[in-house]
């Protein structure tokens, strides 16, 4: 059972209806400690120095009404007790702040209701103090949040902010509330104007108006809008980087805008510094790489002369060690250019050479150069190109690059009296240019890791030597000319490889993805 008791203050001058109330709460045990106060002044007496759970107040006093007493009631619910006919004291009453009334009648009939009216009071101000509550820890954590947040009202009035913005953009709370979003936080390059800096020639291209503006006229949130603006915050100029998302919100039945202002000054500058080291780093390895290519030209070449007899008889011996030199000096030039093509492609500095081209010619002129080297191993090496292929638009040398890197693949990981071919055939709007080989497979796991730089499979008691840049370089150079690649292996039966080549890359439909956008925009430069 509820054991709850209510300290309970009758206002009322009648003694008859005092002893009557009294009466009830007697009748009824209802868990009410009473105080009367039999006038304005003793009320008001009474409630300078005591607390009250509820007030009940007859409207009309000897010395004045129960209207006297509201200032010093005000957290404490009270209930008006009118006579008949005065609904419209009661009505003032409510607008006062009374939570209820009870009319006067002559048998006193109204005491009944007296029990409930005072219970709904109760939980109606407690149901008060609850809402209460939840909006003041909603608001403690609108203004604890570290991201600084604002709300704004259709007309770009600034209608709350958080204590983050205020110390991001070193302003009071007056200089910026009910203020206008370009007034309040303009940047100290714009010019300052009376309507606010949305109006000024500076400040109409500021995104922060743009996405607030976007905001209220499509009801659509905005994202990651990044600002560079100006600012003095406690007496210093500073040029912070902020990053914005803003969303619609409906609040009193008005459009309004909830900003979020986020400080990425420290992350934009070490992606800044990042991007200087790559850049470091990427001039670094190309420099090198073409400095160790030069001698490394003048190496074989003085090889090939030795070996050829060219400065003299060399023995077996000789000829020998000087074959090791030449593959590993073989192996050091490829290394070289396949670390200097993914360069050049990491930077973004290939530029494609779009041409109509004939696949056959170029996949029969990858066969004339790798067909020795698949001999040497004891591999065969065979085409099977569809008759009339139609001419496709793609960059000839790059192709013939990923073409020789797949069959070189092929070629080095097929053993002995295996077979590696090419296939080329036309499917729709598409070339598809297949790659397979019977050798030694890629395990199912390694399988979504191969296009990954530097990414090899392991091989235990294998040496095959490589870098782990081809299949990266392949995989980019194919989707530069917005084709896609697959792979298909089983481990010990073999690999295939398929390439799908757009005839026309210009004909494809807008992608949705920024990277295939990029591509496309590629193709469109280099045209
Ligand atoms: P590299 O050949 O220089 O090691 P790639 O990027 O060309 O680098 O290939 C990555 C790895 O994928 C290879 O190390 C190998 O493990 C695997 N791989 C590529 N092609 C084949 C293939 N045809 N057969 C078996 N494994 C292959």
């Amino acid at each position: 059972m509820d054991n709850t008791r209510y300290k309970v203050l009758l206002i009322e001058d009648d003694k008859i209806d005092q002893i009557a109330f009294k009466r009830l709460v007697e009748n009824e045990k209802l868990p009410y400690d009473c105080e009367i106060a039999g006038s304005v002044s003793e009320a008001r007496s009474i409630l300078r120095s005591e607390k009250f759970d509820i007030v009940i107040a007859d409207y009309l006093l000897g010395d004045g009404t129960a209207f006297d007493t509201l200032d010093l009631v005000k957290n404490t619910p009270i209930i008006f007790i009118t006579g008949a006919g005065s609904e419209e004291i009661a009505t003032e009453a409510w607008k006062s702040g009374a939570y209820d009334y009870l009319i006067k009648d002559n048998e006193r009939n109204y005491l009944k209701a007296v029990p409930i009216t005072v219970e709904n009071a109760i939980k109606h101000k407690q149901m008060e103090e609850t809402i209460d509550q939840k909006q003041k820890n909603l608001e403690a954590i609108f203004d604890a949040v570290p991201i600084g947040m604002l709300l704004v009202d259709e007309n770009m009035i600034i209608k709350r902010v958080n204590d983050t913005i205020r110390q991001l953009f070193g302003r009071e709370y007056s200089e910026i509330i009910n203020q206008r979003v370009g007034n309040a936080l303009c940047c100290i390059n714009s010019t300052y104007s009376k309507e606010g800096c949305r109006h000024s020639p500076a400040c109409a291209e500021c995104p922060l108006q743009k996405a607030v503006k976007s905001v209220l006229d499509s009801e659509q949130a905005v994202h990651a809008i990044e600002i560079h603006p100006t600012l003095k915050v406690d007496g210093k100029e500073i040029t912070p980087w902020l990053s914005i998302n803003a969303e619609p919100a409906m609040i009193d039945g008005c459009k309004h805008v909830v900003l979020a202002i986020d400080d990425i000054t420290d992350r934009k500058n070490a992606e800044e510094k990042l991007k200087e080291t790559m850049e470091i780093k990427s001039q670094f390895i190309s420099m090198v790489s073409h400095e160790l290519r030069t001698p490394l030209e003048c190496i074989k070449e003085g090889i090939a002369i030795i070996l050829d007899g060219v400065v003299g008889e060399i023995n077996d011996g000789q000829r020998n060690f000087l074959d090791i030199a030449k593959r590993n000096v073989d192996r050091l030039a490829v290394l070289i250019n396949d670390v200097l093509d993914f360069q050049k492609l990491e930077a973004g500095k290939l530029r494609l050479n779009m041409q109509e081209n004939d696949i056959s010619e170029v996949v029969e002129e990858v066969h004339k150069t790798m067909v020795s080297s698949a001999k040497e191993r004891g591999v065969d090496f065979s085409l099977k190109l569809e008759d009339n292929l139609p001419k496709a638009r793609f960059d000839r040398d790059e192709i013939i690059q990923v073409l020789t890197n797949l069959v070189s693949n092929a070629i080095k990981f097929t053993p002995e009296q295996g077979n590696v071919s090419v296939c080329v055939q036309h499917q729709g709007e598409e070339l598809v240019i297949r790659v397979s080989d019977t050798g030694i497979g890629i395990p199912r796991q390694a399988l979504p890791k191969i296009f990954d730089r530097f990414y090899r499979v392991q091989q235990p008691g294998k040496q095959i030597h490589g870098t782990g840049l081809g299949l990266a370089i392949v995989k980019k150079i194919v989707m530069m000319q917005a084709g896609r690649i697959e792979v298909e292996s089983e481990v010990d039966r073999g690999t295939i490889f398929t390439v799908f080549l757009p005839l026309d890359p210009r004909s494809l439909p807008e992608t949705p993805s920024s990277e295939a956008e990029k591509i496309l925009e590629n193709i469109i430069t280099n045209n």
